[in-house]
């Protein structure tokens, strides 16, 4: 018997006929011949619903609680979709995330899983059930419920795939595969038949929202086959893969964006006073993200070093920099909000060398200033004013044709 796991978003599960849709789609699988784990998300906007309802009483409410308050959203949808799978002749059992033992870091509001002690999913299996597991959460060493950062449902589902050594993973979702870059904004964005691992991680730590990075780290790792597809549809979707045959001639396969980046700079008296790794350090203690680094030392000029950080880490990181002005030795700080980060990515731009130019080029004839870039073998993305983003992304996506199916290219 086929082991599958299948995941389903919030706008798949966002009301009870949704729910009964999916139930519906679970009894086919099942029909089939397969054994499922069904994954799913809170119901339609709840988590967002439910940060508001914590910020009503407090702007920063302990991590921990907010934790505690956003786990029931998926908690909710783990027993409705039992109760209509049951309805429909099926035996099914609904799990929380420590039901299901997974087991995470502490770090609360984005922790990683550790290791899943999948004995109860493999019983209700063995007993011929539906496994309905929430998504997005686990617990700590210390029994502390625990999230595993916003999107998180996609790593719980790929996450148990490697863990009970399921054949595949499907990730159902509102659009029918991963696109040249977001449908909902960028004008004639095409369905990727097929993506390598590697470009799909890069579209998703850029700001492609349509999978949670490390539930593609975790397929690449345990080469879990893995595909995104709809749940209103029954058409293909884009199956991930390690090696995918087309990407030779592509230069670029995906345009992606992400708003709300700040860029921070560090000023320092004089370079020998500067510590890269020591600021960075005493960063990644306190999980503060950075992104793309730009250090500067220009005889005759202030040493600089700067970096982006998302906006919600912004009051965090200037707190922590503040703490440790002394050890750290500079002398002040200042940052510029309203940026966004536009980025291509595409295997074959490792061998192509004009792609950079060509963006570049490509955002001046537009108008666009640039404020920082960064490339990678497989990437090249710029911070620009975030009032600019959406007007590059779709300079970008036309300037590299992305709307042409591939076999057209030569
Ligand atoms: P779910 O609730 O099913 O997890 P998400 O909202 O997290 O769904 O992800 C689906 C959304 O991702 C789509 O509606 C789309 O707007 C967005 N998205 C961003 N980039 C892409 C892309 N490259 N391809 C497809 N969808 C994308
Ligand atoms: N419900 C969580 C969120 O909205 C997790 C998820 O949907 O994957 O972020
Ligand atoms: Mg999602």
């Amino acid at each position: 018997m086929n082991k599958l796991v299948v995941k389903f978003g919030g706008t798949s599960v966002a009301t009870t006929a949704h729910i009964q849709r999916v139930a519906a789609r679970v009894l086919k699988e099942v029909e089939k011949g397969n054994s499922l784990v069904v994954v799913v998300s809170a119901m339609g906007k709840t988590t967002d619903q439910l940060v508001h309802m914590a910020n009503e009483l407090c702007a920063e409410p302990s991590k921990r609680e907010l934790d505690v308050l956003l786990t029931t959203g998926e908690q909710v949808t783990i027993s409705l979709l039992s109760i209509a799978l049951q309805k429909l002749g099926l035996k099914a059992q609904s799990f929380t995330g420590w039901q299901a033992g997974i087991h995470t870091e502490t770090v609360p509001s984005n922790a990683r899983i550790e290791q899943i002690d999948t004995q109860a999913i493999e019983r209700a299996l063995a007993e011929g059930k539906v496994a309905v597991v929430a998504g997005f959460q686990g617990v700590d060493s210390n029994d502390n419920i625990t999230t595993l950062g916003r999107g998180g449902s996609d790593t719980t589902a790929v996450a148990i795939a490697a863990a009970i050594q399921a054949q595949r993973c499907d990730i159902y979702t509102d659009v029918e595969g991963v696109y040249t870059s977001d449908p909902r904004y960028v004008k004639n964005a095409r369905k990727i038949p097929q993506l390598s691992y590697d470009e799909m991680l890069e579209l998703a730590h850029l700001g492609a929202g349509v999978l949670h990075p490390r539930s593609v780290e975790l397929a690449k790792n345990y080469e879990m086959p893995m595909s995104v597809r709809s749940s209103y549809c029954e058409e293909e979707g884009t199956m991930l893969k390690e090696e995918v045959q087309m990407e030779k001639d592509i230069v670029v396969r995906g345009v992606a964006f992400e708003g709300d980046i700040i860029r921070l700079t560090v000023y320092y008296e004089a370079p020998y006073t500067s510590s890269l790794a020591s600021i960075f350090t005493t960063l990644a203690k306190h999980h503060i993200n950075v992104d793309i680094i730009v250090q500067s030392v220009i005889p005759n000029m202030t040493p600089t070093v700067s970096f982006s950080v998302k906006k919600e880490q912004l009051k965090e990181a200037l707190i922590i920099l503040g703490e440790h002005k002394d050890t750290l030795g500079f002398d002040h700080i200042d940052h510029e909000a309203e940026l966004a980060k536009v980025s291509i990515v595409g295997s074959g731009m490792a061998s192509n060398p004009g792609v950079a130019a060509t963006m570049f080029d490509c955002l001046y004839k537009e108008g666009i200033p640039v404020k920082m870039v960064s490339t990678s073998e497989i990437k090249v993305s710029v911070v620009i004013p975030q009032e600019e983003m959406l007007h590059a992304a779709n300079a970008l996506h036309e300037q590299f044709d992305l709307s042409i199916l591939p076999e057209t290219i030569a």
